[in-house]
């Protein structure tokens, strides 16, 4: 525990002696190749400061009983959000939520679909299909109405993707207004890193982004063809994640009436109906010359859907930057708060404490709201400090902020954002899966390696991890983000060790009530991680230029669109 902290200090004290903030201290545009971790004096004695005792003690309370799994919506969550704020506050950080508060509102939505419920689909000839819930479709009403009624054509559009930077277009200009959308999941296959990124998962190939472009075109309906291999999960997957209460944000733009997948059997039999034949239009959407096909069926389907509105809160605060002309810019630190809460049918214990998941992250960025808040000396551009609702309900709280920052998101530079860190001692390694997407990157490299600290790369990018935490909902309003956590690699430990640590965690504890705080934790690991992010965010504050996204990438273009 000590030994990694004299390790720490060792390496900044060394880096310190290093040109400070002299951008062309080097001779004009020879920068030099290893940059160093450049912080101020100040900047490094309030890091210093960052310890692996406070971040436990945050853990421990908001992990404790009494907050019951701080549920969104509930009295626990509601709980630990005030204590959030009131650090905050204890910090002398300003509010920056609603109002003057540290609390920004979000309002959220439970949708029920209910077994009234008729969706069926009607051939060109031959008999309508009348579908069962959950083993043939599963369905729910984006538009939150407690009735919608659909009878439309049906447009198969391939994978229903626009990608301008990979130059695919699935739509070819096809006017879908009104009109029900059948589609693939997943992306066109490429071993290309530069054709949708080869392997690895983009956004586009998530059901989400499809549900997306498909309402913003006006379409009233999605049925997603489910197949196992392309989505990368069984359909028990689709059927459970889509049955009981779904929580969204009310709804503020375009939604769809019916968002729908459909089994694999059920496509083939409206193929076939259609005179048409599955596997063939599959391969035919891998084509760029892909085209749009009126199947000449319909869909008619009546939702039915019990609707609850409820209200939750993110948690927001600022540090103004010291530097009057970029102060109006801002570096981001994001942390979800939210668990799963309790659940009164369970037997036993049944009280979710998220301890690793996610109070360790609350505790970081709380450790972080501190350590900047109460430094001699403050950066130049502002910090902001997000703890965020309803992650565990589909990122809704990060996604919300996404939509309405405290400061315009083209003005935000980077986020950084910290989810399950784990408390297992003193790490070798560091993963900042996305980092290298941004123009960050050669900073990030280089303090990893002030930190000693080898950058882990994502062991499955086919998996698209990036598309499943906080900094997701900022990357895609355009802010250059990714999260900051450990790797596999502990000192005195073996990588194999980390691994099976992952291993036992993901079967025992992920995502269980039995994800607790245990006073043997190690939290040396979560400080080191806190003082990594400490270094970037001071740095990114303080750069000359605003960070942006690599050339190419997939949230380039609504990066430059938000600084027009
Ligand atoms: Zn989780």
């Amino acid at each position: 525990m000590q030994g990694m902290a004299k390790i720490l200090s060792a390496s900044l004290i060394v880096c310190l002696s290093l040109p400070v903030w002299a951008e062309g201290a080097a001779g004009g545009s020879k920068a030099p190749k290893t940059a160093s971790v450049r912080l101020p004096g100040a900047a490094f004695a309030a890091l210093e400061t960052i310890s692996p005792d406070h971040i436990r003690w945050h853990v421990r309370y908001l992990s404790h009983d009494l907050l019951e799994g701080r549920g969104t919506g509930q009295r626990g969550g509601d709980l630990a959000a005030e204590y959030i704020a009131t650090q905050f506050a204890e910090y002398g950080l300003k509010p920056a939520g609603d109002h003057g508060t540290y609390m920004q509102k979000v309002p959220l939505v439970g949708i029920t679909t209910l077994p009234e419920t008729q969706f069926s689909l009607i051939p060109k000839q031959g008999e309508a299909m009348n579908l069962r819930p959950l083993d043939e479709y599963v369905a729910y009403d984006q538009t939150q109405q407690p009735q919608s009624d659909v009878d439309a054509d049906i447009v198969f559009v391939g994978y229903g993707i626009e990608a301008p930077e990979y130059n695919w277009d699935d739509y070819k200009g096809t006017d879908v207004r009104g009109r029900v959308l059948l589609m693939l999941v997943n992306e066109p296959p490429s071993d290309d890193p530069r054709f949708f990124k080869g392997k690895a998962l983009t956004y586009y190939g998530r059901w989400t982004y499809k549900y997306e472009e498909a309402a913003r075109r006006g379409a009233i309906g999605v049925i997603l063809v489910h197949q196992t291999q392309m989505a990368s999960y069984p359909w028990e997957v689709v059927r459970n994640s889509n049955s009981g209460e779904r929580s969204a944000l009310k709804v503020e733009g375009p939604a769809l009436k019916v968002a729908s997948w459909i089994h694999l059997d059920v496509a083939k039999r409206l193929a076939s109906a259609s005179g048409m034949n599955l596997d063939k239009m599959m391969q035919d959407a891998q084509s760029h010359d892909f085209h749009p096909v009126n199947l000449g069926a319909r869909l008619k389907a009546h939702m039915v859907s019990k609707i609850r509105n409820f209200e939750s809160s993110n948690v927001v605060a600022m540090l103004p930057g010291s530097e009057r002309h970029v102060a109006d810019e801002a570096v981001i630190y994001t942390a979800h708060y939210d668990h799963f809460g309790i659940r009164p049918d369970m037997p036993g214990d049944n009280i979710f404490n998220g301890a690793d998941d996610n109070a360790t992250g609350c505790g970081i960025l709380l450790e972080l709201a501190r350590a900047f808040g109460t430094a001699a000396q403050r950066p130049r551009r502002s910090i902001l400090f997000a703890a965020v609702t309803a992650e565990e309900q589909g990122l809704l709280g990060s996604e919300y902020l996404g939509k309405h920052p405290p400061i315009p998101a083209g003005k935000i530079t980077l986020d950084l954002n910290y989810d399950d860190v784990k408390p297992l001692g003193a790490p070798e390694e560091v993963q900042v899966a996305g980092a290298e997407r941004t123009t960050f990157y050669p900073s990030v490299e280089a303090t990893a390696k002030e930190f000693r600290l080898a950058i882990r790369p994502d062991a499955r990018p086919e998996a698209g991890h990036f598309y499943r935490s906080d900094h997701f909902s900022l990357a895609r309003v355009g802010i250059p983000s990714f999260s900051i956590n450990e790797g596999m690699k502990f000192k005195g430990h073996s990588e194999a060790w980390g691994l099976d640590q992952e291993k036992e965690y993901v079967e025992k504890h992920y995502h269980q009530p039995s994800d607790e705080y245990h006073p043997e934790m190690d939290f040396v690991g979560d400080s080191a991680m806190a003082r990594f992010g400490f270094a970037l965010g001071w740095e990114a504050a303080s750069l000359p230029k605003l960070i942006g996204w690599q050339h190419g990438d997939e949230f380039e273009a609504v990066r430059v669109k938000s600084q027009e």
